[in-house]
């Protein structure tokens, strides 16, 4: 059976779920399937394993939350996101530190933290009530031939549909089915040598809505507030960067030794840490396709550009971006050109390019200035947190990017959260 659709999103992760509902809102009249390899979580379902909606947390800047907004979906999500009003950024054993503030722009927070399961589950709950959304799934997009006229998608899994036939194929597998390969994107990819130690702690003191970002001599780590978004309590997200010798050390640990590494490493910002969940662990690097696009073919999310999670980025990125695209296809749409035409997607890609390369400039960059440890730098490093902490213009500049808002292009209709 062969299917037609406008767009078929492969993936339907945190990027591919997302776009296809922002595609919705911003260009009802398109068809529009999403393929995922795996089933769709049940509501409140939390034991299904979905590689997106997994054990991880979300830091979603203020200008992301305004997306979820104009999607009317941030209303659910929400009530388990925790406001992040502060964010205190330090340096271990050095005395720079830069704080950024909410308030400082009239805002009632920088951004929130959301667990990614609950994310999962807000929207495959809004894909479930649009039957205008295919949903397919479970199925794995295992081939795509791309002729003048479309993309024909050759599907493996249970679904009834063996093949689909679409004017764009946009590509949201996360960079991990070896899709982008396959259809001859070239990736260029610079391993860290760093793993991401996530896991849930539980603290002696509330975190009063301060996420913490701590650069160690070993790497970054930060601590992002969680629980209740009313009422500051002592739990709190940790992502932890380390080598592969230090995790293979580290995350075995019993949970006392694990606690006193974890606290030797940050210290006592907030009291004793108590209680560590189950801990879970991400190889990180910088992958890049420098040019996402092809005739009928776009890379969205990770597929196009996975970053380090230090300054918690890459979704924020991405949901810009896919807002983005919707705005290039419903323009291309009232001038009734191609969707899939190169034209339209470097369009696309133009828009996209300076905020895409200002974040990864700024997520690897300071991995790298933070990573090295001469003593003049060290010493920049602390005159620059300093700087920053004294100079309100910078510090304005700095927290707009971590709110989402710094790049040129304005995030879409301008409704602020309600439920903060
Ligand atoms: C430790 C860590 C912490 C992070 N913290 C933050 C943060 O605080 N803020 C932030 O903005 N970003 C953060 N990120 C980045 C963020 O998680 C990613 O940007 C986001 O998950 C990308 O989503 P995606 O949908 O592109 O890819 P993925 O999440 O990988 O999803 C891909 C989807 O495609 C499906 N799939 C794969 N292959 C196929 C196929 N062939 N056919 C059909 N379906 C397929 C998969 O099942 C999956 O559902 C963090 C990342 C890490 C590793």
């Amino acid at each position: 059976m062969k299917t037609s659709h406008d767009v078929v999103i492969a993936g339907g992760g945190l990027a591919g779920a997302t776009l296809a509902l922002i595609l919705r809102r911003w260009v009802p009249g398109l068809r529009v399937a999403v393929v995922e390899r795996f089933p769709l979580p049940e509501t409140h379902d939390t034991a299904t394993y979905q590689p997106s909606y997994d054990a991880r947390s979300t830091a979603l800047a203020w200008g992301t939350a305004q997306i979820f907004e104009s999607l009317g979906l941030w209303a659910e999500m929400s009530r388990h996101a925790t406001p992040i009003r502060h964010i205190h950024v330090s340096e271990r054993a050095r005395f720079g530190a830069t704080r950024l503030h909410a308030e400082e722009h009239q805002q009632p927070a920088l951004g929130f933290v959301a667990d990614n399961r609950w994310l999962g589950q807000c929207l495959t709950a809004a894909l479930r009530a649009d039957s205008a959304i295919s949903w397919i799934s479970p199925a794995d997009v295992a081939s795509v031939h791309v002729d003048a006229d479309s993309a024909l998608i050759g599907l493996d899994g249970e679904s009834p549909e063996a093949e689909l036939r679409a004017s764009l194929l946009v590509v949201a597998d996360g960079g991990r089915s070896g899709l982008r390969e396959r259809l001859g994107f070239s990736v260029s990819v610079s391993d860290y040598r760093q793993h991401a130690l996530i896991a849930n702690i539980s603290t002696s003191k509330p975190h009063d809505f301060v996420a913490y970002e701590r650069f160690t001599d070993r790497g970054p780590l930060a601590l992002l507030p969680r629980g209740n978004p009313e009422r500051a309590e002592g739990r709190a997200a940790l992502v932890w960067t380390l080598t592969e010798a230090e995790v293979a050390d580290i995350q075995p640990l019993p949970d006392a030794a694990f606690l006193s590494q974890l606290q030797a490493r940050f210290g006592w910002r907030l009291g004793r840490f108590t209680q560590v969940g189950e801990r879970h662990v991400y190889p990180l690097s910088l992958s890049l396709v420098q040019q996402p696009i092809r005739p009928r073919v776009v890379l969205v999310g990770n597929a196009a550009q996975s970053l380090h999670p230090v300054a918690g980025q890459g979704f924020n990125l991405a949901i810009r971006g896919l807002v983005g695209l919707a705005e290039t296809l419903r323009d291309a749409v009232s001038r009734e050109e191609d969707i899939g035409g190169l034209s339209v997607l470097e369009r696309y890609v133009q828009a996209q390019e300076p905020d895409r390369q200002r974040i990864i400039g700024l997520s690897d960059g300071l991995i790298r200035l933070f990573g090295d440890r001469s003593g003049p730098l060290e010493m920049a490093r602390d005159a620059g947190l300093v700087a920053m902490d004294l100079m309100p213009g910078l510090r304005h500049w700095f927290t707009r990017y971590a709110m989402g808002i710094g790049g040129r292009r304005p995030v879409p209709p301008p409704r602020k959260p309600e439920h903060v």
